[in-house]
């Protein structure tokens, strides 16, 4: 494919991953430092020398970011921290020391180290593998500080512009400027980095979108975070009036407040998706998706019942309602304390509840915590499992819930049988959250990580909505609550055919509140039942 020239417009399509549209001139990210043939060492006390301050400029670098960032964001800050211990890793500096004594010049022997390092990483599998992107970033910023060159990273040419990479570490994303107007990514996913981070600052980012792998820098494009469009050859006029609406619209959402409802007053709960007390925002009605294992992701230990109870505390005291989902371990998200086994089929394995098949006292543990953390704060706390299959083992995880005092106990409907059954779930508990992420993966059979699957994925299809309504119906049978809590829940054109679908929440990450706010709120609930018609037959 030859290169993207200023030309007439062309379309590319990636995966949006972050709602906004904008234009500007895209600029590359500078590339990581080639390595020249390696030297001979003459010097050996000198190279190790060398090797230290390499190692100790990439941290001082990161925790110079990470003091800049703390103010402004916090998450952004931690992700830094985290990454300038990486590079601070005694055992890692140790092993490029030993490359030198054997002959390596330091450039090389960090290179070597970084490499060793990143396949441990790696063959650990699933996150921990997303992980390993982490190292190659250092590997690049340490060997570029031995060459005495210029650290990779983002560009900063004094004016706004799209940044488009390969892949972005998240210390490049961690430290962006407001000179940045949206992101485009040739790789990644929508669980990746550059997904999670650009939400969180309400940045435009697409990802997966191979054809900006041609783009040229200078090109003027715009960018659509919710369809995943790049528009290449814009011109400078287009692209400030993009910005333009772009500005005006979100003034306007900004300025809407107050529950979901439909034009005519139905209402919808607009709930937030968090993963510790640090991404609440003061917008929406609660959080309907506390996903626990984002606390311990990175741990080697258990954590303990007491440290349990401080984090769930901490969310509890700030917001009085929230669903607490318990552990989520397993496939894209292995917590290494737990240590499972490597299974041939991670996503149809131990994962989700079924944990509990192998190590039952992690949930009775986390259970007792939860139950404490609402006993001390006086919340009325409502628990959730993840990957609930059958009414039986709703019914096995709503005694134990309830034998604690927990108040409202439900299940999440992440795979086809628990849509299938959904009457008989509700018969054992008192809600149902719909996991579109899972839902889809686990209903089209493909992997919801990846980018070539992206439109399987697409949870406006109508098998996937068919099992929403099923949900939807069973739920209001029995007069209990129904939500929504994947990233479907957060796509403002998907809101009104799932209210229509009956659906009483969605449960988002809270920079999609006000757009979706604002799409409930221009139809009436029967424009929305005729739209989710429409949907359900493929319209
Ligand atoms: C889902 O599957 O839609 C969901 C909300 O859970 P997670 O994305 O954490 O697996
Ligand atoms: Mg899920």
């Amino acid at each position: 494919m030859p290169d993207l020239q200023p030309s007439g417009p062309a379309s590319l399509a990636g995966l949006g991953v972050s709602p906004g549209r904008t234009a500007g001139p895209c600029l590359r990210m500078a590339g990581p430092p080639a390595l020249p043939a390696p030297n001979p060492v003459t010097d050996t006390g000198a190279e190790l020398a060398v090797v230290g301050q390499a190692l100790e400029a990439v941290a001082e670098d990161l925790r110079r970011r990470s003091a800049a960032a703390a103010g402004a964001d916090r998450g952004a800050a931690e992700i830094l921290d985290a990454l300038a211990m990486m590079a601070d890793d005694p055992m890692l500096k140790e092993e490029a020391e030993q490359g030198v004594r054997d002959g390596l010049d330091a450039p090389h022997a960090l290179d070597a180290a970084f490499a060793r390092h990143r396949e441990a990483l790696a063959a650990l599998g699933g996150y921990l593998a997303e992980r390993a992107a982490d190292l190659d970033d250092l590997k690049h910023r340490a060997v570029a500080a031995a060459l005495g060159v210029p650290m990779p990273g983002v560009p900063s040419p004094g004016h706004p512009f799209v940044l488009v990479a390969e892949d972005l570490s998240p210390a490049d994303t961690a430290g962006l400027g407001t000179d940045v107007l949206a992101l485009v990514t040739v790789k990644g996913g929508p669980t990746s980095h550059t997904a999670i981070l650009a939400r969180g600052r309400g940045l435009p980012a697409v990802v997966a979108c191979a054809g900006a792998a041609h783009l040229v820098d200078g090109t003027y494009i715009s960018v659509d975070g919710a369809t995943g469009e790049i528009v290449t050859g814009v011109t400078e006029e287009d692209a400030a009036r993009v910005r333009e609406q772009d500005s005006a619209e979100r003034a306007r959402l900004a300025a809407t407040s107050g529950p979901g409802r439909t034009a005519d007053g139905h209402p919808v709960k607009l709930l937030l998706n968090i993963g510790s007390a640090a991404d609440l925002r003061p917008d929406g009605e609660g959080v309907g998706l506390f996903r626990t294992e984002f606390l311990f992701l990175d741990r080697k230990q258990a954590p303990t019942y007491e440290e349990q109870v401080t984090a769930y505390a901490d969310v509890f005291t700030a917001v009085p309602y929230v669903v607490v989902r318990t552990l989520d371990a397993g496939t894209d998200k292995p917590l290494p304390f737990l240590g499972l086994p490597e299974e041939p089929n991670p996503a149809l394995g131990i994962r989700g509840l079924r944990v509990d098949r192998v190590l039952p006292d992690v949930l009775d543990t986390q259970l007792d915590a939860i139950a404490e953390a609402a006993r001390r704060t006086g919340a009325e706390a409502w628990v959730m499992a993840p990957m609930v299959s059958t009414p039986g083992e709703a019914a096995a995880f709503a005694r134990r819930a309830r034998a604690r005092g927990i108040a409202r106990v439900g299940a999440m409907v992440e795979v086809p049988a628990a849509a299938l059954l959904a009457d008989r779930l509700l018969r054992e508990v008192d809600f149902l959250s719909i996991g579109t992420n899972d839902l889809s993966q686990y209903t089209y059979a493909a992997d919801r990580q990846h980018p070539a699957l992206a439109d399987l994925l697409d949870p406006a299809q109508p098998a996937l909505l068919r099992l929403v309504e099923l949900c939807a119906e069973a739920g209001r049978a029995a007069g209990k609550p129904v939500g929504v809590c994947g990233e479907a829940a957060g796509d403002a054109r998907l809101a009104p055919i799932l209210a229509g679908l009956g659906v009483t929440s969605l449960s988002m990450a809270p920079v999609c509140v006000p757009a979706v706010r604002d799409a409930l709120a221009r139809h009436t609930l029967e424009e929305c039942r005729e739209l989710a018609r429409a949907a359900l037959d493929g319209r």
